[in-house]
Parts: C-alpha cells; sequence; structure tokens
C-alpha cells in the first residue's frame, strides 16, 4: 500500500538513501531537514520526482503535517558534529521526539525513532543485547547525544503507553557507505578522506579499541523491515553488523584498498571513547529475518569508489571540529 512517509533527517546521510528507496517504491515522501550536517545536494536527485516533497525545517520547533508513518533521523550523528552545540544537540533528541510523537498523536502515524548503539555507552557487557542497560556517563562529553538519545527512547515509550502511539525503536551501530559527509570527523570518512588525499591517517588512542561497522544498505533495509514489522515488536532492536574489527585493522584495510601511501599518526582518544562496540542481532535475524549481507572490505570499496568520485572542496564543513 502506497502511504505518505515524513522522514527528519532525511538529507542526511542515512536519510536520503531512505528517502530514494521510499520514493523507489513508489510512495509519498517528505524529506523534512535543517541541513545542519547536510546538504541540498545529498536530494537534489530527487528533486524532480512528483512524489517527493523537500521541506527546510527546524525539527525542535512543532510541525504540522498530514502523514502515515514518520522515520525520525534528525540528529547530528558524528562526535565533532554533536559536541560542537551539545545544547541543541539535547535539543533534537529531546524537543524533535516531542514534536514527532505529538504529530503522529494527531495524524495517527506510525513513528521510528532512529536510536543509537550510544545508549549503551561504553559497555561492560558484550555483545551487546538490547536487555543491556548500558553504562553512559552522564556528566561528559557524548552526554548531550547519549542521553538525548536515552531521553528519546524515554518519551516514545511513554507516548506509546500513555498515548497508543504506534512506535518503533531501533539501536543504530556504526553505519558508513557513500554520501558519508567527508568533513564528519567519523572514523571511515576521515580514513578515506587522508588516504585518498594522501594525508597521514590518524589513528587514536592505541587503535585497539573497535567497532562493528554495517553497511548503509543493509541498514536502511533494517529499518525499512523494523517500520513494517507487526505492531507487537515495537523494539528496541539492535541493527548493525557484528563483525568487530579495531581502529588499527580498519586503518590498515584503508590503506590496502586505496593503494595509499599515508603513514598512520597515533592522536590522543577523545573523551569517554567507547572500548568495545558489538551489536548481538539476535533480535532483529528472528523478528525482521534480517541480517547485514555485505562485509567491510566490500563495503569500503564501494565507499571509496564514491569518495573518488566527489570533490571534498564542494562540501561545507558544518563545523570546525573535522
Ligand atoms: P547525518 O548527520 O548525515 O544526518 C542527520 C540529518 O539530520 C542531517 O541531514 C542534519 O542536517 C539533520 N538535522 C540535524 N539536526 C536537525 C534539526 N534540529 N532539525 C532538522 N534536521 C536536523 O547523520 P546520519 O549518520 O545520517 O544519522 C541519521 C540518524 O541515525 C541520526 O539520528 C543518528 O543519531 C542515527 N544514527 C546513525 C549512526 C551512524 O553510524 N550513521 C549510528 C547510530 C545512530
Ligand atoms: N577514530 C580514529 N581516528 C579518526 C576518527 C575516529 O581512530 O580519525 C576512532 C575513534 O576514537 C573511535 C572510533 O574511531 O574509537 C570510531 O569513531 P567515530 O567517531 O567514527 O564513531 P563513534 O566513536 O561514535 O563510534
Amino acid at each position: 500500500m502506497l502511504k505518505r512517509i515524513l522522514v527528519t533527517g532525511g538529507a542526511g546521510f542515512l536519510g536520503s538513501h531512505l528517502c530514494e528507496r521510499l520514493v523507489e517504491a513508489g510512495h509519498d515522501v517528505i524529506c523534512l531537514d535543517n541541513f545542519f550536517t547536510s546538504q541540498k545536494t545529498n536530494v537534489a536527485h530527487l528533486l524532480g520526482r512528483p512524489n517527493f516533497d523537500l521541506v527546510r525545517h527546524d525539527i525542535t520547533m512543532p510541525v504540522w503535517l498530514e502523514v502515515d508513518e514518520i522515520y525520525n533521523l534528525a540528529c547530528p550523528a558524528a562526535p565533532g558534529h554533536y559536541q560542537f552545540n551539545p545544547i541543541k544537540t539535547m535539543k533534537t533528541s529531546v524537543l524533535g521526539a516531542i514534536n514527532v510523537l505529538g504529530m503522529a498523536r494527531r495524524c495517527r502515524a506510525k513513528v521510528l525513532q532512529a536510536s543509537t548503539s550510544e545508549v549503551y555507552g561504553d559497555p561492560t557487557e558484550h555483545p551487546q543485547r538490547e536487555s543491556y542497560r548500558g553504562n553512559v556517563n552522564p556528566i561528559g562529553l557524548r552526554a548531550c547525544y547519549d542521553e538525548g538519545k536515552r531521553a528519546a527512547e524515554a518519551l516514545f515509550m511513554d507516548y506509546h503507553r500513555q498515548n497508543r502511539i504506534n512506535i518503533r525503536i531501533v539501536r543504530i551501530f556504526n553505519t558508513y557507505g557513500p554520501r558519508m559527509h567527508p568533513f564528519d570527523g567519523r572514523v571511515v570518512s576521515n580514513f578515506i578522506r587522508q588516504a585518498l588525499g594522501g594525508e597521514d591517517i590518524t589513528l587514536y588512542g592505541d587503535g585497539f579499541q573497535s567497532r562493528s561497522f554495517c553497511y548503509r544498505d543493509d541498514l536502511i533495509e533494517g529499518l525499512i523491515r523494523m517500520m513494517n514489522a507487526p505492531d507487537d515488536f515495537i523494539g528496541p532492536c539492535n541493527l548493525g553488523n557484528p563483525h568487530e574489527f579495531t581502529m588499527k585493522q580498519l586503518a590498515e584495510l584503508v590503506i590496502e584498498l586505496t593503494g595509499a601511501k599515508s603513514k598512520i599518526v597515533h592522536e590522543p582518544l577523545p573523551a569517554d571513547d567507547p572500548v568495545r562496540r558489538q551489536p548481538d542481532i539476535t533480535l532483529a535475524r528472528t523478528k525482521l529475518g534480517w541480517e547485514p549481507t555485505t562485509q567491510l572490505r566490500e563495503g569500503l570499496a564501494k565507499t571509496i569508489a564514491w569518495f573518488r568520485t566527489i570533490k571534498v572542496g564542494d562540501y561545507r564543513p558544518p563545523t570546525p571540529n573535522y
């Protein structure tokens, strides 16, 4: 059935690809974005499509639209971006959640929250299952994002219990792919940009901290499956690739795949940087029949190929923190 679907943060890295998928499926798609960490060029190719609308709006302000489904992705996601204006980041998560939930209540829409593995903080349980309550520093530099997303989850659950809003919560683990902002400061975009530019690769700390990287297309498939899951499965549900790599391994792989001559240089580890991160995706496997199909080597090769096609000078660094 064709639906009217709102994607907040729809011009971003994940949002723009989600909009593409939904437009291709024939849905009537509204992309809402304030372009803090993205630019219009991400969705320029969709602008001529009769089933695509672009709204420049800040989700901390109420929004009045008639839709059947909402994917709530609006929020800066890279540490350098969300720490640039931490108070605004918290407002985006909390007021953004209240605004989309209020809208969902009024027009009886189903609403999915893009939460994050950061709700687990620096985890003491490994791999992380949805039942794990996390180890977050509530007063640290990452708290604006981690606690903002945790508050948003609480709001989603309370609107669900109190107002019977049809909700979904997914906890997304590190995702990468074409259309990442080249200056977002995240590890994959940094390493690829540095390797292709012939610069040194900046490995923070000893490089033995781990992450599990999910390719963009796998993640988007997971988001859509979660939205379409039966109403008795609202999550939270982890979405990510369970294959764990150290940052040192990632740096070496990027050098190998780009053929770069870059040296690896060590820089200080950022505050509260989680040591290990790996999703347990049993729930997604059993409830959604979902698991990632793109492994890191293949996904990185596609991402590198995309980075080769862009001119980084065409991208506006959203913050000075890259
Ligand atoms: P992104 O920064 O590319 O996208 C976020 C989008 O939200 C941008 O287009 C930005 O301009 C927009 N935005 C920010 N604040 C806004 C506001 N106040 N009003 C309207 N729009 C606003 O990041 P992404 O990687 O595409 O992340 C999308 C969502 O997925 C985020 O909510 C993020 O927390 C979540 N997530 C992503 C990852 C990942 O690894 N990519 C991991 C966990 C969670
Ligand atoms: N990192 C790194 N070099 C960089 C950027 C990041 O070694 O140039 C490390 C960072 O310290 C962290 C990991 O890579 O341990 C992932 O960082 P990212 O900012 O991509 O995501 P997050 O920390 O939110 O998982």
